[in-house]
């Protein structure tokens, strides 16, 4: 465990190492230790027996002794990594000696509170704790935007010891007084990179003013950008760092392709590329929500069983689009960068970009979805002619030069086309194509019309598109983390301080 604990770097909160200047916190060199186990940790025997795994992975086996010491740690892990249990496991035994089978809400203050972006990851996170803790009589709650906030009321009220939210509804249940977080000692802000692009700062900067200073903070980051650093450095004491594979790089076991293709032939590629390679389930990434419902309805029509997941689901058909692509009832989820975080399916053996990511870190994230837990994967992305500043920046953040191959489609199914580019303000760019050969004698076939697509199109009021708002938006040079905060953001949640005019300083 001491040399597993060795493996971490030790960051001074004033001069935090960057990332990725810091050594890889790597297993020993030969002979290869094997992995260790859960049973070899001080762990209590009712967290033990609710733990169905007998080995730890890596980011498990270098933070939970750490969290364990009562340390602060910066962890480098994407979803799939074992991350909640990771934090989750350690928190539950340090609460253990305040567990109690009482009816009492006094008796079950908030102690641990875990912040996290999307309403999926939150759920995923809860689900995970609710099982580690289902042996004890600790007890946990998840909440998030888009629900009635009734049912979560009332869970609130009766008490619970982890308390897993999305920033803005935890800020509405505060401000209604459906919590008192006076007790917390331990905050986890999971997928920290994410709520920083959501644009959650202001709101993360508010929650924290009011939880007691003196607590344990465990911040978890794919990424590593500058301002995932500050936000360390503002409130981590004397962090830790720990990873497990350097930050931003893709997984080494994900083989990655990118093909030239045009807005006509990306869905004939996908459908090939699934059907030469026999793949039974894959995400499709689209960037927009309009673009995930229209894509789905054509994969449909193609015979796949898909389904889209997007912010203008409402909350209770985007749980129900998850589960049954979880339960294999569904082959395509076509999805948007909120699918991106949170999702976890075991063995996933492709994702496509459909689109190349606005945010170069999105790309990471996204084909973080396959090659999971070790197994080998697919991520094939679609480039078109206008996506050369994407792919530019995708190079520089995974530090690897893109090679673009032509893809062999099967069937010759449209006339020669010559495309071109039109840039759009903002950087965003369409491509349009034209036929160029002479109109022939045989009619064009008329397109199916689709009278969902003839509509306006309008938000769906019940759905909080808050992160997917500002995931689509496209990184504008010089906008830091917490620019352009979403509409949805209530003006009074704003607060003015930066991070860097915080000057907050522990010692
Ligand atoms: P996470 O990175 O926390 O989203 O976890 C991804 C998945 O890995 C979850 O389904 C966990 O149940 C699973 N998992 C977590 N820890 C382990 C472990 N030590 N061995 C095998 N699977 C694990």
């Amino acid at each position: 465990m001491q040399q597993q604990a060795d493996n971490a770097q030790p960051m001074n909160s004033n001069t935090l190492v960057p990332a990725a200047s810091a050594e890889v916190a790597s297993g020993p060199s030969a002979p290869e230790a094997p992995p260790a186990r859960f049973d070899t940790l001080p762990l209590d025997a009712k967290l033990l027996a609710a733990i169905e795994y007998p080995t730890m992975s890596p980011i498990q086996a270098k933070a939970i002794p750490l969290v364990l010491e009562g340390r602060d740690v910066m962890g480098a892990a994407q979803t799939g990594t074992g991350k909640t249990a990771a934090f989750s496991i350690p928190l539950l035994q340090k609460m253990m000696k305040h567990e109690n089978a009482s009816m009492s809400p006094a008796r079950h203050p908030v102690r641990a509170l875990v912040l996290a972006p999307t309403r999926e990851l939150a759920v995923q996170v809860a689900a995970n704790i609710k099982k580690y803790a289902s042996k004890s009589n600790l007890r946990s709650a998840v909440v998030f935007g888009g629900m009635n906030m009734k049912e979560q009321t009332i869970e609130l009220k009766a008490g619970v010891e982890v308390l897993v939210a999305t920033p803005g509804r935890l800020l509405d249940h505060i401000e209604a007084k459906n919590c008192n977080l006076s007790q917390v000692e331990y905050v986890v802000l999971d997928e920290a990179d994410r709520m920083l692009d959501i644009g959650f700062l202001p709101d993360l900067q508010r929650i924290l003013s009011y939880l007691p200073k003196q607590r344990q903070t465990l911040l978890f980051s794919a990424t590593f950008s500058t301002e995932i650093k500050k936000l360390a450095q503002s409130y981590l004491q004397d962090p830790i760092l720990v990873e497990t594979a350097r930050p931003n790089e893709t997984a080494a076991n994900v083989e990655q392709r990118f093909y030239r293709a045009d807005d006509d032939s990306k869905r004939l590629i996908i459908r090939q590329i699934l059907r030469d390679r026999a793949i039974t389930q894959s995400i499709v990434f689209v960037n927009s929500k309009l673009g995930a419902a229209r894509l789905a309805r054509s994969f449909e029509r193609d015979g796949l069983r898909t389904t889209a997941l997007h912010g203008d689901k409402s909350q209770d058909e985007r749980l129900k689009a998850l589960d049954a692509f979880k339960r294999g009832e569904v082959d395509l989820l076509v999805a948007t960068d909120v699918a991106a975080r949170g999702i976890d399916i075991a063995a996933l053996p492709a994702v496509f970009n459909f689109d190349i990511p606005f945010n170069a870190e999105d790309y990471v994230h996204r084909i973080g979805r396959t090659g999971r837990a070790g197994a080998s994967g697919l991520a094939v992305s679609l480039v078109t002619g206008s996506d050369a500043r994407l792919m530019t920046d995708i190079e520089k953040l995974i530090k690897k030069k893109i090679d673009v191959e032509t893809f062999a489609l099967e069937v010759e199914r449209r006339p020669e086309r010559a495309s071109f580019t039109r840039e759009r303000q903002g950087g965003d760019s369409e491509s349009y194509s034209r036929d160029v050969r002479p109109v022939r004698s045989a009619p064009r076939r008329s397109q199916p019309v689709d009278p969902f697509f003839d509509k306006p199109y309008e938000p769906d009021p019940s759905a909080d598109p808050v992160w997917e708002d500002k995931a689509a938006t496209p990184t504008m040079p010089g906008a830091g983390a917490g620019a352009g905060v979403s509409r949805l953001i209530k003006p009074k949640r704003k607060v003015a301080a930066l991070l860097c005019g915080l000057g907050i300083t522990r010692s």
